[in-house]
């Protein structure tokens, strides 16, 4: 480590802990500004490595990602192994699809293999002479005084290290973090939501994709659904996000079987023989959103990715997010050179843009994704009629999920703008509604009146 002047910002050391999707960006992102970056990963090298074990096997990248990966000139990569899925195809009970796009024409996310995208983020930071990449190394802990960080090898050696900065981007579950809870005024909150999900592969059919792949699959169905997002080798990959205790119920391969019949009877056939399985494989995983603030301590320690701000995936925003935190770090860097004027910049900036704050937006968007009922044609309705102004008036009325998807706009402000139309536009309903009940009223009275008239009593 260096203790040189704040001006020689080359010689200076960042210790990334944490070498998952938002850890292997950042140190491209650091490398790149010519520090000399330590990246410490718990597991083994993942691109020597037979087994990947992971979260998701797919995730939805958008916007605020491709932003990230374009900085350090990765987007175009990751792009081309991607699939573009330009809108959501709603599965009915009945077995019938409607497609809802996502945005404007021309308009799309991505499906992107989750274990590919990290191994091209791991080659990525490869190419960097000034990244050295530490493969089974578990940060055991660190200390807020010395900033000393202590790791585990895999072979049970213990091995103290410094760092100039060291950047916390171990997940959801960090052992960075821990320091922080210690602090005064720091403030943390953990939930877990009430359901689980389960991931199960839908096999290609004939060599061809089983439903449209340039879709993403959703079969709504009140508390809980399915979705599906198509995979590079024509299977798609299906997660049932559903309570606990539904999954409990469903103990044997003819209860999934029954199960399937009654709430996605037109999966049956596309899953195949592999569906019985499904549900003895893995046990359902758990979701959990954190929440804290602040993201740094002083000079020396930042966090950024689910390690500051893990949210429940509906909205397909937690890596995006993570990445981003990368790329807004990277916009401070050039203001402002210091790290102890950077990282509290960072915190301020940062914390209130944390999507996992504003739950109801994910709730919403959950409400909307699976409700079958009125509440969901109200919101259908309201889609059609926020797509509609939004062609009329684009920057005046944005949808939600645009202004989250396909914009880099903050996330508090979109929050805030989205309160704003939805006030305006409800406002505007409600007269509308109001002015034809009165102007129904009045020709009802007019063509009474003239019935009267007509009338030979
Ligand atoms: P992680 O991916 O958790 O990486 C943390 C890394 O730190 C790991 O490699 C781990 O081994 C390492 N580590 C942990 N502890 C230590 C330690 N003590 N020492 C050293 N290393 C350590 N996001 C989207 O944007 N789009 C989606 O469609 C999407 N879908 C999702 C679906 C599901 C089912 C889930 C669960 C999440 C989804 N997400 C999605 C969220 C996304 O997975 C996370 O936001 C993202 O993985 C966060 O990346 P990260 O690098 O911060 O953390």
């Amino acid at each position: 480590s260096t203790n040189d002047s704040k001006s020689t910002s080359k010689k200076k050391v960042v210790a990334v802990v944490g070498g998952g999707l938002v850890g292997n960006l950042n140190a491209c992102y650091f490398a790149k500004r010519g520090f000399q970056v330590e990246v410490f990963e718990s597991r083994e090298d993942i691109l020597q490595a037979k087994i990947v074990k992971g979260r998701s096997i797919n995730l939805v990248l958008s916007h605020r990602g491709r932003q990230t990966l374009k900085h350090v000139g990765m987007e175009d990569t990751i792009i081309s192994k991607g699939i573009p899925m330009h809108s959501r195809m709603i599965h009915a009970l009945n077995g019938t699809q409607s497609p809802i796009p996502y945005g404007k024409k021309g308009q799309y996310i991505l499906s992107i293999d989750r274990a590919n995208l990290n191994k091209e983020l791991l080659s990525a930071a490869e190419t960097y002479p000034n990244i050295n990449l530490n493969f089974a190394n578990k940060l055991l802990d660190w200390s807020t005084e010395t900033g000393a960080m202590t790791f585990v090898r895999a072979e049970g050696a213990k091995e103290e290290i410094q760092a100039d900065l060291i950047v916390g981007c171990d997940g959801a579950f960090s052992a960075i973090r821990k320091q922080f809870l210690r602090q005064s005024r720091f403030n943390y909150s953990q939930t877990y939501t009430p359901h689980g999900y389960l991931e199960f592969t839908m096999p290609p059919i004939n060599g061809e994709f089983a439903m449209k792949p340039n879709n993403l699959h959703i079969w709504p169905r009140n508390t809980f659904m399915m979705i599906a997002l198509p995979n590079l080798d024509k299977t798609f990959n299906c997660t049932l996000f559903m309570p606990f205790e539904e999954f409990e119920k469903v103990t044997t391969g003819d209860k999934v079987i029954e199960f399937f019949q009654k709430y996605f009877p037109d999966a049956i056939p596309l899953i195949g023989a592999l569906l019985r399985g499904i549900f003895f494989r893995l046990p359902a995983q758990a979701m959990v959103s954190v929440k804290c603030s602040s993201y740094h301590f002083g000079d020396k320690c930042v966090l950024m990715g689910d390690a500051a701000h893990a949210m429940v995936p509906f909205y397909g925003q937690g890596m995006n997010a993570g990445f981003e935190d990368c790329l807004v770090f990277n916009e401070i860097m050039d203001q402002l050179k210091d790290f102890s004027a950077v990282l509290p910049e960072y915190t301020r900036v940062r914390v209130p843009d944390d999507l996992a704050m504003y739950n109801y937006v994910e709730v919403t968007y959950f409400i909307l994704l699976t409700n079958s009922d009125v509440n969901s044609k109200w919101f259908l309705f309201r889609k059609y009629v926020d797509n509609f102004l939004h062609i009329i008036m684009p920057r005046t009325i944005i949808p939600l999920y645009t202004m989250v998807t396909f914009t880099r706009t903050r996330y508090h402000k979109v929050v805030k703008h989205w309160h704003w139309q939805d006030k305006v536009i409800n406002q505007g309903l409600l007269f509308c509604a109001a002015v034809s009940v009165a102007g129904g009223s009045y020709l009802l009275q007019l063509w009474s009146r003239l019935q009267a008239l007509k009338s030979p009593f």
